[in-house]
């Protein structure tokens, strides 16, 4: 048990170092497997000494140790937060295949969040093969049915395309994707109240910033990286929130 948790904890380290390989590639459409790793300011080839998760952050202090440029605090983050959703999911889920399952969801959520937060995009790559394996999860596995699967990839996209066609600007059609590849892994339920905690959140924070000036009302703040917190939300506490949720509303 302690040593499964501490293996996962690592494991998740090890796999957001190759999470941020692709953020970084991904939206300019390079490669994820070719080249080998290297500085972006300078291209020099990075030694595996280079690429310990975190550490090697530390050890050279935020710069590449052949040039000196600095190193984004995005690597560190991403490989630590990666190593945190693993352990948590083990410790929540055990060994079993919803376990496995919500490594790559969580996986893809970071992933969906980073390059929204930078890019203002959520590349239908992800999406659409998360839609794809959430669904055909739902028939090999009985983790959820079938019919909560298919509720779930079209209800919260049906739901939030409505919204993006009424309001317009602030959501777009990835975000849409975006619920529609939750709904098939978590079902409809979900999904839609990741939606609800991300917009919650999200007004809250959008608010507040434009309270404090550091953003102004044209400003376009992206939704993925919100409706991604609920979801990592409902996947934790998902069932203790909807009992809450019932409680309160119904
Ligand atoms: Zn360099």
């Amino acid at each position: 048990m302690m040593f499964l948790a501490i293996y996962f904890f690592i494991l998740g380290l090890i796999v957001g170092s190759f999470l941020n390989v692709v953020i970084y590639r991904l939206p300019e459409e390079k490669s994820i497997i070719k080249p080998p790793s290297h500085c972006p300011h300078c291209n020099t080839r990075l030694k595996v000494i280079d690429l310990i998760p975190v550490l090697s952050f530390l050890i050279t202090g935020a710069k590449c140790r052949y040039c000196g440029a600095s190193i984004s605090w995005q690597y560190p983050f991403v490989e630590l937060l990666t190593g945190i959703f693993f352990l948590a999911a083990y410790l929540n889920f055990g060994l079993t295949a919803e376990f496995f399952l919500m490594l790559l969801l969580l996986s893809a959520l970071i992933v969906i969040s980073v390059i929204d937060y930078k890019y203002m995009i959520i590349p239908n790559v992800i999406t659409y093969s998360g839609i794809l394996i959430g669904f055909i999860s739902a028939i090999i596995f009985d983790y959820l049915s079938i019919f909560d699967s298919l509720l779930g990839i079209v209800i919260p996209a049906l739901i939030l395309l409505a919204v993006a066609l009424i309001f317009k600007g602030g959501m777009g059609m990835g975000d849409v994707k975006l619920v529609a590849m939750l709904g098939a892994f978590l079902g409809y339920k979900y999904s839609l109240m990741s939606i609800f905690i991300g917009s919650l959140v999200g007004s809250v924070i959008g608010l507040s910033l434009m309270g404090l000036g550091v953003i102004d009302r044209k400003d376009r703040i992206p939704f993925g990286p919100f409706i991604c917190l609920g979801a990592v939300i409902m996947i934790f506490f998902g069932e203790q929130l909807i009992d809450l949720y019932f409680a309160i509303f119904l």
